[in-house]
């Protein structure tokens, strides 16, 4: 039988096993692109929609035909969760910090850092996309547009 843990050790076992992002072979042009600055989503050539995260078939027909198109980055809060415990070292001065779900004006969902005042958020804001770094890493944020 498993033992639980208090909070503080699942805290500190989490801490251990976080990765990086991950990148591979279907990802990696995406993280490549944030690491430019640049917001890209990929776009299926045969049904022309758009979807995410990135994969080797468009999820709506299955083509294997797709391409990476520039995003605006302007979208609206679709849901968010505030974190209060990090699950990061690296964030432990920054809880209580929001993860944001925004509906992009192209029709996808991302998953992002809130960048404001977390009394702020609420559903349907309007919010614009920005790049910030961790360690080097450039990862996804959202700020008030
Ligand atoms: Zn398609």
């Amino acid at each position: 039988m498993t033992e639980v843990g208090t909070v503080q050790e699942t805290t500190e076992q989490l801490q251990k096993v976080y990765v990086e992002p991950e990148t591979d072979l279907d990802t990696r042009w995406w993280f490549e692109a944030l690491e430019q600055d640049r917001l890209e989503i990929p776009r299926c050539n045969a049904c022309g929609r758009t979807f995410f995260p990135p994969q080797p078939d468009c999820p709506h027909c299955g083509a294997q035909d797709w391409r990476p198109i520039p995003a605006g980055g302007r979208g609206r809060i679709y849901s968010w969760v505030v974190c209060y415990l990090p699950f990061d070292p690296r964030f432990a001065e920054e809880v209580p910090y929001a993860i944001l779900a925004v509906e992009l004006e192209e029709g996808v969902r991302l998953f992002g850092r809130w960048k404001g005042d977390l009394d702020a958020i609420r559903a349907d804001l309007r919010v614009q996309a920005l790049v910030y770094r961790v360690d080097g890493h450039a990862l996804l944020g959202w700020e008030a547009a």
